[in-house]
């Protein structure tokens, strides 16, 4: 227990005051509850009890731990409780007006050396300083949902704090066994201001028709995100998701913020999200996951020697397709064959091709190379044949074009050749039946197809990497150290890595190369690369 906080005041015991007066309880420190009337506290209490019973079924609590937790609380209606405690913690709902109030009251029951912290997610700490005769005395404790189970603590100083407050707010929230990530008053701190713009995108991609919700989330789920971002849009409460665009869009102008149109739309028809039941999904455990027509495995043909081209020969293999394969000389289909197993058949003709049903072209990034080689798989392959490129960083109908059967032709994006999951691309051109067909035998093929339409970056890139560059603008700003910023992502979002240590993993190059596609296409000033990242880059350097 930190020395100079011992008797802690919660105020509010809704989804988010409950969890920290059980935290702090846990961490053993006495706790002062206080609800606005009976039933909201009742409300509290079941959910104490919920939460610390459930913790004893699971074998993680005992049931004496339990009765000492629960032993430290005293919870009431009045303020008056709270005139002894060392530090308090305001978690009413998210309205400027409701806290100044809450602040006043504090101002006036509190001892006049107590620390005052808000749980605030998206407005100014300073502005509820302002209510107050003590600013100096006032913190943010920026705890994540649910507050039992989440590591991160975002500790916000304002321009008044007094060091000793935020040392005593870091020292209770480190004993806690909480990472604690201290940062200036700024809108949406670090997690949710880079939270929030790619969710944000991700609203206006669905509205824009590029995707379904289904496949949005699926391909962001690949990347090792607990949830997709339309499923986390609904879970957090779209209103609240809305509040939180407009108070950093507020404070920024950045459009990257500025709230997708159809956030507002659903609000406005109540349509809140889970809590209400119907958001971006209805939950009325009625929906079915979509069956996808499946046929027989396909046999498949990968024109390449890269790489990409061995990870799709191996999952053809794995699949007990009946693959072939081309590189481009002698030495290249050594190499293969070195790579992939001496049964699977492979040369330098194209004509091994012929009678694939899926023909993937594989070479490298090179769009006359690519074109030239689908003109010649254009020769050679069957009517009927569907025929997939690789190629990611121009239109892919652009590669189309350089066939006479573009209708035929589409787009496949591996962000991750050896995982699952696999971008399927239809042009302006591309027959509805092949691309239908593609995703057949992608599913055949052990892969879980997405359908995104033709622009740049696709799904997976096009969110993820503008979210890396916020990142690096974030870092350039001096506003957090690239630490902070990845602990904030990893521990308070649950992203198995942070933006700053992906981006030394995907590779500087690659990630300015989507950025540069996606400002060509958008003219999007948020997809410009970040200076640092570019420099980074030119010096051949990494982050850390
Ligand atoms: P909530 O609606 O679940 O709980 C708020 C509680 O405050 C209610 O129980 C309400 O009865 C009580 N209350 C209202 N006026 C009061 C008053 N004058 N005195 C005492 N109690 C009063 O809201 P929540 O989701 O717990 O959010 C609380 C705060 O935490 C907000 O500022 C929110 O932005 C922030 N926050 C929420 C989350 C989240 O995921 N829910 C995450 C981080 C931060």
């Amino acid at each position: 227990m930190s020395a100079s906080v011992s008797r802690v005041g919660v105020v509010g015991l809704g989804t988010m005051g409950a969890g920290i007066a059980e935290v702090l309880a846990r961490g053993g420190h006495s706790v002062v509850g206080v609800e606005v009337n009976d039933d909201a506290l009742q409300r509290g209490r079941d959910h104490l009890e919920r939460s610390t019973g459930r913790a004893v079924r699971r074998g993680r609590l005992s049931e004496e731990d339990k009765a000492a937790i629960l032993g430290r609380m005293e919870l009431g209606t009045s303020f008056a409780g709270l005139a002894e405690c060392d530090l308090v913690i305001e978690a009413v709902p998210e309205r400027l007006d409701l806290k100044r109030r809450v602040f006043e009251e504090l101002d006036k029951v509190c001892r006049p050396d107590a620390v005052l912290a808000t749980n605030t997610s998206s407005l100014s700490v300073t502005e509820i300083a302002a209510a107050t005769g003590r600013p100096e005395q006032i913190v943010g404790v920026h705890f994540f949902n649910p507050a039992p189970v989440m590591k991160l603590v975002e500790v916000i100083h304002t321009v008044l704090t007094r060091p000793e407050a935020l040392t005593a707010v870091q020292e209770l929230v480190g004993g806690l066994g909480k990472v604690a990530v201290t940062v200036g008053d700024r809108a949406g701190f670090i997690a949710n201001r880079l939270l929030f713009g790619y969710l944000n995108q991700a609203a206006g991609m669905y509205e824009a028709g590029y995707a379904t919700r289904e496949d949005i989330d699926a391909a962001m789920t690949s990347t090792g995100l607990p949830m997709g971002p339309l499923t986390l849009m609904d879970l957090i409460g779209l209103d609240v998701s809305l509040e939180v665009c407009e108070a950093i869009y507020r404070e920024t102008r950045d459009r990257r913020h500025a709230p997708a149109p159809i956030l507002r739309r659903l609000v406005t028809a109540g349509l809140l999200g889970r809590k209400t039941g119907r958001g971006f999904y209805t939950y009325d455990g009625a929906e079915q996951a979509e069956e996808r027509e499946t046929e027989g495995v396909p046999s498949v043909g990968v024109a390449g020697s890269g790489p990409l081209a061995v990870a799709v020969i191996q999952a053809a293999v794995r699949a007990g397709a009946d693959v072939r394969f081309v590189a481009g000389d002698d030495d290249k289909a050594r190499a293969v064959r070195d790579a992939v197993g001496e049964e699977v058949t492979g040369g330098t003709d194209l004509s091994l091709l012929a009678d694939r049903d899926l023909i993937v072209e594989a070479v490298a990034e090179d769009t006359a190379v690519k074109r030239s080689l689908l003109a010649a798989v254009d020769d050679v392959a069957r009517e009927g044949a569907v025929l997939a490129t690789t190629g990611a960083t121009v239109p892919v109908i652009e590669l189309a074009m350089a066939t006479d059967r573009p209708q035929d032709v589409v787009g496949l994006h591996l962000p991750d050749p050896e995982g699952g999951l696999a971008e399927l691309v239809s042009t302006v051109l591309t027959d509805p039946g092949v691309a239908e067909r593609a995703a057949a035998y992608l599913t055949r093929l052990g892969k879980r197809p997405v359908r995104s339409a033709d622009r740049a970056g696709f799904i997976v890139d096009a969110l993820r990497v503008p979210y890396l560059n916020d990142a690096v603008r974030m870092l350039e700003s001096g506003y957090a150290d690239a630490d902070a910023i990845d602990a904030a992502m990893t521990y308070g979002c649950g992203y198995p890595i942070g933006p700053i240590a992906d981006l030394d993993r995907i590779g500087l190059d690659r990630a300015v190369e989507v950025l540069r596609a996606l400002y060509t296409e958008y003219r999007e000033p948020a997809f410009a690369p970040a200076p640092l990242l570019d420099r980074l880059r030119t010096a051949g350097a990494t982050f850390r």
